[in-house]
């Protein structure tokens, strides 16, 4: 400070880029500096020991005026932004704005100054020029205006064209009906080879045409949001079997394999909405035939644990040994109206919209769905949805492993498990069922000891019961859970965990699945059952 001399500071205060001015506590005008000179076009002489309300008399009375009377009152601090304070000084950019009444845009400080040996105080006002600040925010303003109004217009536009192309696609299915009707009446009739070579084609146009209407239909729908997805329990299995049942025969025409998977341990029966994914899969079904020539098509249908969802969903997959997809171009396949080269519509036919309404229909039911292709390799689309096993009181899962044959005890796998049960009866008899076989069982009292042991050993296999003191089963299997996946265990490496209940009730069982089991076993434990999942469980590994 010392280099600083009382010339300095007043050279300071005149040359700054804000506008300076200070008021005695009479109000009056003791220094204004160059700023505020030009652009209220007052003298620095005009203005000096001026009352400041006679300089500017229509201040009176304002926020401004108030603000000063109070910090040279009160020595109160005062900030007036340009929003808070419509009666800002007469300042000008230019004689233009002047002529325009066209103010500064102002942002005002306004500063007690305490004066030495003195109980008064003096007022110093900045004044900074936020025009440019101003001017911009407005214009953002209004910028994100139209991009609202644009936004809304679209979202109208687009409403507008879904319900066109509902009404649309509706009003063409109903004659399209009659004439696929009348093909089939005169099909019916005496023909000649080449009128029926005729109709023929006319047949498989309509339908080809209804195919089209009815993805446009369902597209449309979606995009509207006027699509209901349903849950209710349903037989997969029947699903499955049906929706292959509908591509045995083209396949074979074609000379591909038609295969299918459904693996031991699955729920047969689940909750969800089975037309929307029969619909998903005659639509991956369908693809496949049409971009394979030779090889197989398999149907795959599994659970897996979600690593992200923490949850086990169920898993279809689609898998040929068809033409493949460039891998630029598989992220694009589900965009509506989208093929992988404009040559497939002339070659496949088809309009690009039935991934699209596939990927929709199945994050509809809170799935998702992925493809991974190699080109000339082959395909393979994976549909997942939430895993919600249906089971009724008197339907037990042990006959869902039936399929499973248990080796002799001599050839079955040398394998570790932990029983966690508190009922020493219960180790006994599960201890007794396995004796024969090269099985290594520990045993954990309680929730906790199960947890305890699982974090400090490798195990194949947990069999938890549900009710146990200190932790039970539930609360054992999600923390495990929970330890996995901070730990990014992948799900294929997660323990495998199933519950022992003595209840069969499905709410029960399905709070099981919640937590994380893989499967489940009502007690009391039959020897077979438990041999054939410890089996599978083993093989899955
Ligand atoms: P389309 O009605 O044209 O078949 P989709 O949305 O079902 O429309 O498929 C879009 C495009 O994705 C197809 O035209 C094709 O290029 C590609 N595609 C879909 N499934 C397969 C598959 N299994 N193998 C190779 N390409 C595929």
């Amino acid at each position: 400070m010392s280099d600083l001399s009382l010339n300095n500071l007043q050279t300071i205060i005149q040359k700054s880029g804000i506008g300076i001015l200070i008021l005695n506590w009479e109000y009056r005008i003791i220094l204004s500096n160059q700023w505020f000179q030009r652009y209220s076009s007052f003298s620095s002489e005009s203005l000096m020991n001026q009352f400041f309300l006679d300089v500017f008399p229509e201040l009176k009375d304002t926020r401004t005026d108030k603000s000063i009377r109070i910090c040279l009152e009160d020595k109160q601090y005062s900030i007036l932004t340009h929003s808070l304070n419509p009666y800002p000084f007469p300042l000008y950019e230019n004689k233009k704005d002047r002529n325009e009444k066209k103010r500064i845009y102002q942002y005002l400080h306004i500063i007690p100054i305490p004066v030495l040996d003195s109980e008064k105080s003096l007022c110093m006002i900045q004044v900074s020029d936020v025009s440019q600040q101003v001017i911009r925010e407005n214009m953002l303003r209004e910028q994100m205006n139209l991009a609202t109004t644009i936004k809304e217009e679209a979202i109208r536009a687009s409403n507008a064209k879904s319900d066109f192309l509902a009404s649309m696609s509706h009003e063409i299915r109903t004659p399209l009906n009659s004439i696929l009707g009348m093909t089939e009446l005169l099909e019916e009739s005496d023909l000649n080879q080449e009128q029926k070579r005729y109709l023929d084609v006319l047949r498989n146009s309509g339908k080809a045409l209804f195919n089209i209407i009815n993805d446009i239909l369902d597209f449309s729908r979606i995009e509207a949001g006027k699509l209901e997805i349903e849950s209710h329990p349903y037989s997969l299995t029947n699903v499955i079997e049906e929706t292959l049942s509908l591509f045995f025969l083209r396949a074979k025409n074609k000379g591909i394999r038609l295969e299918s998977n459904f693996f031991p341990g699955l729920s047969t029966s689940v909750y969800g909405d089975p037309i929307r994914i029969q619909q998903v899969l005659i639509n991956l079904l369908g693809n496949a035939i049409k971009f394979t020539q030779e090889g197989s098509i398999t149907l795959s249908v599994k659970r897996e644990l979600d690593a992200q969802l923490r949850k086990e969903v169920l898993l279809i997959e689609v898998i040929d040994t068809g033409i493949g997809i460039p891998s630029d171009k598989v992220g694009k396949i589900f965009e509506s109206f989208t093929q992988v080269d404009s040559s497939t519509t002339r070659r496949y036919g088809g309009t690009g919209l039935g991934l699209t309404i596939s990927k929709k229909l199945t994050e509809l039911m809170d799935g998702r769905l992925d493809a991974r292709s190699e080109k000339d390799k082959g395909s393979t689309f994976s549909v997942r949805l939430p895993y919600l096993p249906y089971f009724d009181n008197d339907h037990l899962l042990a006959s869902t492993w039936d399929g499973i044959v248990v080796p002799e005890p001599e050839s079955f796998p040398k394998i570790r498990i932990l029983l966690a049960e508190d009922s020493p009866e219960n180790v006994f008899l599960v201890q007794s069922f396995l004796r024969k076989y090269p099985i290594e069982i520990d045993v954990a009292e309680n929730g906790r000891i199960a947890l305890d042991k699982t974090s400090q050993s490798k195990y194949d296999l947990v069999l938890m019961d549900m009710q146990m003191p200190i932790m039970d089963g539930n609360e054992a299997i999600s923390q495990i859970r929970e330890r996995e996946f901070k730990m990014n265990v992948k799900a294929s490496d997660s323990l495998s965990i199933i519950a022992l209940t003595a209840n069969v009730a499905k709410e029960d069982i399905a709070r099981s699945f919640e937590a994380g089991c893989n499967s489940y076993l009502t007690k009391p434990v039959k020897k077979i059952d438990l041999l054939r999942i410890i089996f599978f469980y083993s093989q899955s590994h």
